[in-house]
């Protein structure tokens, strides 16, 4: 068997890539998730032979065969992280390592075959490279990578499939929310679950997704941005957003973020938050908080502020929490000084504008 951690990702470009002119018009308004790079990587696994034929190549629809088993049992995962151009010019990642880790773990626990972290970080720091010219003109904007696996193997057995793809495309984004935006107004879902304990609530995997769509949906037919979910056994204890992990800012110098007990992901943010905090001298508990407490300490005056957080929106206030039992409003329902603190502590790292002390900020070319 090859050794995969040295796998040589070959390089083939793009011989028509977009031209210049049109590229600079589309990157000044890129959007979020609509507009693609030039090239994508691909890299297939075979049980038996491991890691093979990795290749950054001119990105283009890829053959499937109807009985690909993702497409009926969806084993599928992926990460979302960001390539940041920082104040000097020089283009980063954000604790990509982390990103690779997270990935292992997430096909660890759908069955599929591990990536090597080295081999990760490569392949999305030759498609930063290979795309560099695809970030967009308007400040704050960012190159969103999409690194993702999915069972490619032609069999409709049930079983962990022998055949996967490990591909990276790349999206030019603008900023999610402008800074200073308003704060969301989010409905609790109480009819549908994300995850449940022993589920893959904690794995970055399709799936998730999919189990989380029509209660987002329910939150736009109720005039909400985002939903929030409780826990699957009690419909209790508040979770997570569809996409993004949550805090409690107290009026007694806590900042609460509910535990990782199997049923939340892991957010990269959610981890440099709690460490950012912890330096500003909060004392952050990650501790179960229930809806009931939510609306109690929000009435009470004891919540201060509320906000989301993740990669794609870095830190989101919420202002308006909506449910079936009626709607309640946090602080004065618009961001809060501690919530724009933070997000302004970790932009500033994120786009080297001040020194990283962390040494969270990857620097490539
Ligand atoms: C990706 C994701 C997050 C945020 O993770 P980051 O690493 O901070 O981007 C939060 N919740 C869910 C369900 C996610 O999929």
């Amino acid at each position: 068997m090859a050794n995969s951690d040295s796998l040589e990702i070959l390089v083939e470009q793009n011989p028509q890539p977009v031209p210049d002119s049109d590229r600079q018009k589309l990157l000044e308004n890129p959007g979020f998730g609509n507009l693609f790079t030039d090239h994508m990587v691909i890299i297939r696994y075979t049980e038996g032979q491991g890691w093979h034929d990795a290749k950054v190549e001119a990105r283009a629809p890829i053959p499937m065969d109807p009985a690909s088993s993702v497409l009926h049992y969806a084993q599928e995962i992926f990460e979302g992280m960001k390539a940041y151009r920082l104040a000097d010019g020089t283009t980063a990642l954000f604790r990509p390592e982390q990103n690779a880790r997270r990935f292992q773990a997430s096909a660890q626990r759908m069955a599929m075959p591990e990536l090597p972290e080295e081999l990760f970080l490569k392949s999305v720091e030759m498609l930063v490279d290979i795309d560099r010219d695809w970030f967009p003109s308007a400040e704050g904007g960012s190159l969103y990578l999409r690194p993702f696996m999915f069972a490619s193997e032609v069999f409709l057995g049930v079983r962990p499939a022998k055949e996967y793809l490990y591909m990276v495309i790349a999206s030019p984004v603008g900023a999610y929310f402008k800074a200073g935006a308003s704060a969301i107004t989010i409905w609790v879902s109480q009819d549908y679950s994300r995850a449940a304990p022993g589920g893959t609530g904690a794995a970055k995997c399709g799936g998730n997704y999919a189990a989380s769509l029509v209660a987002q949906a329910e939150a736009i037919a109720q005039d909400c941005d985002q939903v929030v979910f409780l826990d699957a056994a009690e419909q209790r204890w508040v979770e997570e957003l569809g996409g993004m992990n949550l805090f409690f800012v107290m009026d007694d110098g806590r900042l609460i973020t509910p535990p990782l007990t199997g049923t939340i992901l892991p957010g990269i943010t959610r981890e440099s938050i709690m460490i950012l905090a912890r330096e500003e001298g909060l004392d952050v508990s990650e501790e179960p908080y229930s809806i009931e407490q939510w609306r109690e300490d929000a009435a009470s005056g004891k919540l201060l502020e509320t906000f989301a957080c993740g990669t794609a929106a870095v830190v989101t206030a919420v202002g308006t929490v909506r449910s079936e039992s009626g709607d309640f409003t946090i602080g004065s329902g618009g961001p809060g000084q501690l919530t724009e603190k933070l997000r302004m502590r970790l932009v500033d790292i994120q786009r080297g504008l001040v020194e990283d002390q962390h040494g969270w900020v990857k620097r490539l070319f």
